[in-house]
């Protein structure tokens, strides 16, 4: 499996690359922004990129998603959750101060346990709202991609619109049943691992007590 994460935006948003190597198939997670960077990367890897997986609807998540679907021809799927805060990015990012592109809409909806195939590779959608509505966390192959659900030492926050504190310890608890050596790739910071988290994360102690 190929994974490459590229730092992205103003934000510094990960946006990951992941293909299977014999068949060059590959996903997109969260083209946050410099969309010439990572198509070069797809270029380099010689990937036939099919899906755009948007994990949440934050628009440093999302900048580049219109380049990369132009480039690439790839699907953008989302969870219909999401739909309010996705179609309102490119305004967010004016707020922030930010301008971003226009953004197609999404050529599909994920749900719960949806399967997403990449080649030969298998990931399995989980919903894990409590940064936002509809945000969802994609695992498989012994990886999480945690949007901002989950960081290495922290979680999101829960104070932008859609946030939910309640909904975010369940979704905490949940990837915290995984087993322990899933490595987590996160939507802002460091690699880590399930593991590393229950035993080092700021939420663990409050988000795992009763
Ligand atoms: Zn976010
Ligand atoms: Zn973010």
């Amino acid at each position: 499996m190929i994974i490459r994460k590229l730092v992205v935006g103003p934000l510094q948003e990960n946006c990951y690359i992941i293909g299977d190597e014999k068949t060059k198939e590959a996903l997109i997670i969260d083209p946050g922004d410099e969309p010439d960077r990572i198509i070069e990367a797809v270029k380099k890897e010689g990937l036939n990129v099919t899906s755009i997986i948007c994990t949440h609807g934050h628009f440093d998540h999302m900048g580049a998603i219109g380049d990369i679907k132009r480039e690439t021809g790839a699907r953008v799927l989302v969870h219909k959750e999401e739909m309010e805060l996705y179609e309102a990015a490119k305004d967010q990012a004016a707020l922030w101060g930010y301008s971003v592109d226009d953004i197609p809409p999404p050529g599909g909806f994920i749900n719960e346990a949806d399967e997403i195939k990449v080649g030969s590779l298998l990931f399995k959608v989980l919903y894990t709202p409590g940064h936002s509505p509809g945000g969802i966390c994609l695992y498989g192959e012994g990886v999480v991609f945690t949007g901002d659900t989950l960081f290495h030492g922290s979680v999101g926050r829960t104070d932008f619109y859609g946030g939910n504190i309640s909904k975010l310890k369940e979704s905490f608890r949940r990837l915290m049943s995984l087993p322990e050596n899933t490595r987590v790739y996160s939507g802002h910071g460091d690699e880590t691992t399930i593991g590393t988290e229950k035993k080092e994360n700021a939420f663990t102690e409050e988000f795992m007590s009763n």
